[in-house]
This record gives C-alpha cells, structure tokens and sequence, in this order.
C-alpha cells in the first residue's frame, strides 16, 4: 500500500498524513478548505523541524516527507491512484456517509477504505459502499505522530485480508495496531469517556475541584494528564457526542452525560479549542489556571 489519501486536514488529518510520508509513502491530503490545507502543512513541518532539532530526523529526511505530501481540494482525482484511503472528516455521520458514498465510486476497487472515527459505527458507514469487506476502522490517537496506539475496527463485514493489511500498515508506521469489533464507543472511548463524565459528575456534585479532581488521578493513578485537562484536550463537545453514542447504542442510564458536560457544550465552553472549558487555555501557555467558574 504506497499511495495514500488523508480526507479532512484537521488535528488528526495532518498528523496521520505526517506519519505516513515520513515512512515513506505518498501522501495527498483532501479537505474542502484551502486554508485548514495550508495550516495543516504548516503544522507537519513545524513538527518536523522539532524531530530535526531534537536529531531525532535529519533535514534531508525532513524535506524528503515533505515532497512526498500534496494538497487537494478535489475527492475524485485525489483517490484516483489510491490504495488506501483514511478518512479523518469531522466527526458527523451524515457527512461520512456522504464522503464513503463518494469514496466508494471514486476509487480503484483494490482500495481499502479506513476510517478514523471515534464513535459511529463501522458497518454503518460499510453499508453504504459496494466494498464492505475493504471498509475498516483505523483510530489514531491525538497527537498522531506521538501516541503508539492503533485501534483497528472491524466492522461486520470486514474481510481477513483487509484486516490483516491494515495490521501490517499500521505496524510499518512504527505504531502498535489493536484489533477491536465494532460496538459503541469500541475499546478506547468505551471506557475512557465514561471515566471522564464521571469526573465532570464528582466536579458537578461538589466532591472536589477541578484541580483536586485531576490531581487525584495524576498521582494516585499514575496518569499523564487529570480527565478534567483530557476533556478539555478532547474537546467537551466531542466527549459529548461520544457520550450520546454510548447511551444511545448501549441503552442503559450509566451512560448518561453529565449535565454540567451538556451546559458547557451549550455555552460554547468547549476547551483548549475554544479558549476555556475546565481550564483557561491561553495560546503558547503550558500553565493550568482553572477557568473562573471552578475556581
Ligand atoms: P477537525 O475538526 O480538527 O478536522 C476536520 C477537518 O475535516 C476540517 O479541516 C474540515 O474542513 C474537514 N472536512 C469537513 N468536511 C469535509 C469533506 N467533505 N471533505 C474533506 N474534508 C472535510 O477534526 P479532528 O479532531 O481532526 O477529527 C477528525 C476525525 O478524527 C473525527 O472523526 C474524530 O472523531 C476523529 N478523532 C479525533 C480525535 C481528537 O482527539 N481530535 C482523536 C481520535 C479520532
């Protein structure tokens, strides 16, 4: 599988491109937005010139991945010599079925069609496509070229081969692959996003504060970062959709998103994206300053 097409330039878009052409294969990237294509370039070389600056890569196999990474706005051609394609669309399923509709009659018929999604359902997208066997679930995690983790989803119809290739790509990518069903929420988020509303709950119920709340799980559980500063990083309005995928595909209350989770969705409190959320994210600030309704 050399030839690869990247759909959405976002946060994730940008560092799975990034991660393939640095290991040597060509990258097109395909958003519908010529300026989150330009902020997504941007973004792969300054990360590159990091590696350079820590030798962790030299400047040759810096601007080697480089020239290896084209930009399009246009889905057709982009996939028309594809062999892979991961889809890293806003997370909408309207929209991904739209794109997987597309997908499916613009590319070759060997392509294997992945999705990075991180909560709607695998053999949903599948059936919309006349190639539900090369249809999977490739779920990097954020930030892409740091984190090792893979989840590949296996949607209902998805073929061995197909798996088996995905697997392989994945593990080329210096990255460790992880073979999951596809069920709510899978592995990851399945049981991530309940442990973050729980601790929006604690917060909510006034057993402790945010700070305490994140400090709680960073030393006693030996946790990078609290789940109060994860949600934050997330996104609130992603955990909350997550949430609902959750509650919805699993059909129990213990999946119900916190209320207070809901308001701050509702008042645009979204996180580092938007500026607050459980915290003040000031731009190029590492410092945790609680946001003024928690303080
Ligand atoms: P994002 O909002 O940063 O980027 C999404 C990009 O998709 C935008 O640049 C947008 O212009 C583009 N886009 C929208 N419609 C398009 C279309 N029809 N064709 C091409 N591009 C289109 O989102 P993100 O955080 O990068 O998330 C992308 C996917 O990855 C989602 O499915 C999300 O659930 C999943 N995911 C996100 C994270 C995370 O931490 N952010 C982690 C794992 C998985």
């Amino acid at each position: 599988m050399n030839a690869i097409t990247v759909i959405g330039a976002g946060t994730m878009g940008n560092g799975i491109a990034h991660v393939f052409a640095q290991k040597g294969h060509s990258v097109v990237i395909v958003d519908m937005s010529t300026e989150a294509l330009e902020r997504a370039l941007k973004t792969i070389d300054k990360n590159l010139s990091r590696l350079v600056s820590k030798e962790r890569i030299s400047e040759i196999e810096k601007s080697d991945t480089l020239a290896r990474l084209t930009t399009s706005t246009d889905l057709e051609s982009a996939v028309s010599a594809a062999d892979l394609v991961v889809e890293a669309a806003t997370e909408n399923i309207d929209l991904k079925l739209k794109i997987f509709r597309d997908l499916d009659k613009c590319a070759p018929t060997h392509c294997i069609l992945a999705t990075n999604t991180s909560s709607i359902s695998i053999t949903k997208i599948a059936s919309v496509t006349n190639r539900p066997d090369k249809v999977i679930g490739m779920h990097f995690m954020n930030p892409v070229p740091i984190m090792k983790l893979v989840e590949i989803i296996r949607g209902y119809a998805t073929s061995d081969e197909t798996c088996e290739k995905v697997m392989k790509a994945s593990s080329a990518l210096g990255k460790s692959p992880v073979e999951v069903n596809d069920y709510p929420g899978f592995v990851a988020n399945r049981i991530l996003m309940p442990m973050i509303n729980e601790a929006i709950i604690t917060l909510n119920e006034g057993v402790a504060g945010v700070y305490e709340i994140d400090t709680v799980m960073k030393l006693g559980m030996a946790h990078p970062m609290g789940p109060l500063q994860l949600a934050d990083f997330i996104g609130l309005d992603v955990c909350l959709s997550i949430m609902r995928v959750l509650q919805e595909g699993l059909g129990t209350s213990k999946y119900a998103p916190c209320p207070l989770l809901v308001n701050m969705v509702m008042a645009g409190k979204l996180g580092s994206k938007s500026g607050e959320g459980f915290y003040i994210h000031t731009r190029g600030s590492k410092e945790l300053v609680v946001a003024p309704s928690f303080a």
